[in-house]
């Protein structure tokens, strides 16, 4: 069975009422609802969950993991404001849902993820919608020097503390976002570096994201 095969009409309106939801709750950015409402997230979860997956929720992925709720992913998208051919790092690749996002909206996406067994499937469900982002296998704490500076870094789990190497390999103009606190619950923060040493720190809303474990993360 073809992807295109296991998309149907009831999921084309079941993601335009999932983006008029995801839009009541704030999201302006008209791109990053367009990319919603293109991306078909019932194929970055598990058959037995396809039902659910255009409600607003977190849902399972394995490996103890979740696929981000849409709204979450929307209001980071939003923040990175990404632009055609900007060069986009994610930690965290999870389902692969977030880079589809990002592939959509014309960004050149370079993530990592630290388990196997989500690496693999995600990038099997890219490859057969026809994105190529460049994946890696390992700890994203450390973001990925090779192909930095990086005009956005978006982290998709919760950091007990924001990353030192991930500042360091923003592009003057880039941005990091990153929810920081506990693992209970955490602050999206969105760091600007508006000069060779200068940055900008903004505080939003509070989430709840699996944990940020690596080096630089949790144990
Ligand atoms: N962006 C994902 C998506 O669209 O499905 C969300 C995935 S989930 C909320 C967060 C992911 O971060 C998990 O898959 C987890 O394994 C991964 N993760 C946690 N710590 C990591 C690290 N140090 N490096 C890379 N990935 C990490």
């Amino acid at each position: 069975m073809t992807n295109d095969n296991r998309e149907n009409r009831k999921h084309t309106q079941r993601r335009k009422e999932l983006v008029e939801g995801i839009r009541q709750k704030g999201i302006r950015d008209s791109a990053v609802l367009m990319a919603i409402e293109a991306t078909p997230r019932h194929l970055f979860v598990d058959t037995a969950l396809e039902k659910r997956a255009y409600e607003d929720t977190a849902l399972p992925i394995g490996s103890g993991q979740t696929i981000s709720q849409p709204y979450t992913v929307a209001a980071q998208t939003e923040l990175l404001e990404v632009k055609k051919r900007a060069k986009i790092l994610e930690i965290g690749t999870g389902s692969g849902y977030q880079a589809a996002i990002l592939c959509y909206l014309g960004a050149d996406v370079y993530s990592v993820e630290r388990h196997d067994k989500l690496y693999q499937a995600a990038k099997q469900i890219l490859n057969e919608l026809g994105y190529r982002p460049t994946l890696k296998l390992g700890d994203g704490t450390l973001g990925w020097g090779a192909y930095a500076p990086y005009d956005g870094i978006v982290v998709t789990a919760g950091a007990p503390v924001v990353p030192e190497d991930l500042i360091q390999q923003l592009n003057i103009g880039g941005r990091l976002v990153v929810p920081v606190g506990s693992q209970k619950s955490q602050t999206m923060i969105r760091i600007t570096r508006v000069s060779e040493d200068g940055y900008e720190e903004e505080r939003l809303q509070n989430f709840k994201f699996v944990p940020l474990i690596g080096e630089k993360g949790w144990d």
